[in-house]
């Protein structure tokens, strides 16, 4: 961690406050890390042991304001993460931040740390906690949920956020303005429903690779009773345990009820498409990355070959233009965007305008720790102004870690609850933040 000034006030002021100026005076990173590994929550093909994570950075302003963000991740390296969070601070200090869409365009497209992707990994994560703190900063100077600020904004301003570079053979500004204006009508209205009805949620809790058939059908029944309408099973590590446990779940939850599996990039192409065939009498609602989150052409051709079976990607797509490609392809039937991996909120906007011309419905990426924090205000903003639409989406539910927040979510009935609070979800408890602190945290020092 380091720290370019003197702690600000213990309680952060909240808005609304009108527009005025104001500067950001601090810019803090943590390295923080839960022990996760140690219950095998979390565990899938690819990641057997993650200890949950995230480089956690705080921001203030000299009007007593504070904006929270992070970049996920699930262990070792995150001490490199936190440096990439660090390595963006002179973009912020010292400045007012208004311009959102192009302060995230000026770090997108910094003629030297470009090199370390372009647009993708470390240094992409790293802009994703910075340009989400400002959003978090902002929601909480209007006094507004990050999803109800958005879905209010006009459409030329919503489009002002979006780097179009690369987009243009797919989505142009007039397209996207377009759907944008397209869905004004209805906004109000919307509003209203999320209040009354929140966004539907499923659960991945049932279905970790490490539990046992007791505890995955125990998981199944309580998923089922709390009003969820689809769970999820990891998949790929053994195809006779995969189909077992399939069995297991389909037995317990009925032969109609959406259960979606999940393999966690751990199959080429060939293999995916033998291994999801195998799956198939258990009737998965989807496949979930199949195979490199790189590999466009590879989704396709799984795509066509399992099908009626949907593909579902996303958590792991560097950007908008991975995810256009994906689209242009037709490789997958369900988009699963992920608040903190791209580059924020903004590059955010771009994919869900991207699936809205396609016509393909979001179901956001969440679990982690403080994912779901995030990502229901997309959905949400989604819904009020880009899609407009709520049918076939579902947003994952997993329920780990929100114990450590803030503002954690709310699930009623099997849906998120629109948050009523200012910001977007992402402030932990400074308790939390010093506990889980690595590796000076007392619950590492007290690990050995
Ligand atoms: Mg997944």
């Amino acid at each position: 961690m380091s720290d370019t000034a003197v702690p600000g006030p213990a309680a952060p002021a909240e808005g609304p406050v009108g527009p005025g100026p104001y500067r950001i005076t601090s810019f803090t990173c943590h390295d923080v890390r839960f022990p996760t590994s140690r219950e095998l929550d979390g565990s899938d093909a690819m990641h057997p042991d993650p200890d949950y994570s995230a480089a956690y950075l705080v921001l203030r302003t000299d009007d007593g304001f504070e904006g929270y963000g992070f970049a996920f991740t699930i262990g070792r390296g995150n001490e490199v993460q936190t440096a990439a969070v660090e390595a963006l601070a002179p973009y912020v200090v010292g400045r007012d931040a208004e311009d959102l869409g192009a302060l995230g365009r000026e770090m997108v497209h910094d003629s030297q740390l470009r090199w370390l992707g372009p647009e993708k990994g470390v240094m992409h994560m790293a802009i994703s906690a910075v340009v989400n703190a400002l959003w978090d900063l902002r929601a909480r100077r209007a006094g507004k949920p990050l999803w109800l600020l958005l879905g209010e904004m006009p459409p030329e301003e919503i489009v002002d956020l979006v780097d179009f570079r690369y987009l243009t053979d797919a989505l142009t500004r007039a397209e996207a303005l377009e759907i944008l204006r397209a869905a004004e009508p209805g906004r109000a209205a919307r509003v209203a429903r999320l209040r009354e009805h929140g966004y539907p949620a499923y659960t991945t809790s049932p279905g970790w690779l490490g539990y046992d058939d007791a505890k995955l059908r125990r998981l199944c029944e309580e998923a089922m009773a709390a009003g969820f309408t689809q769970i999820k099973l990891k998949v790929g590590a053994d195809l006779e345990d995969d189909r077992r446990r399939m069995r297991v779940a389909r037995e317990t939850c009925g032969a109609d009820f959406p259960i979606a599996v999940d393999a966690n990039q751990r199959w080429d192409v060939d293999s995916a498409i033998a291994w999801v065939g195998a799956l198939a009498e258990f009737r998965p609602h989807w496949v979930e990355e199949p195979t490199s989150p790189d590999d466009v052409l590879g989704h396709a051709a799984i795509a066509r070959a399992v099908a009626p079976i949907p593909v579902a990607t996303g958590e792991h797509v560097a950007n908008r233009t991975v995810f256009k490609q994906l689209l242009q392809a037709g490789a997958i039937s369900y988009l699963q965007l992920d608040a903190a991996r791209v580059a924020g909120v903004n590059e955010n906007v771009a994919i869900l305008l991207l699936a809205a011309k396609f016509g393909v419905p979001v179901c956001p990426h969440a679990g982690g720790v403080g994912l779901c924090e995030l990502v229901q205000h997309l959905s949400m903003f989604d819904y009020v102004a880009v899609s407009g639409s709520m049918e076939n989406r579902v947003i994952e539910y997993v329920d780990h870690l929100h114990e450590h927040f803030a503002d954690p979510v709310v699930i009623r009935d099997g849906s998120y609850v629109a948050p009523g609070r200012p910001g977007f979800g992402a402030r932990m408890h400074a308790a939390s933040v010093a506990a889980y602190s690595y590796p000076g945290g007392e619950v590492w020092r007290s690990r050995g």
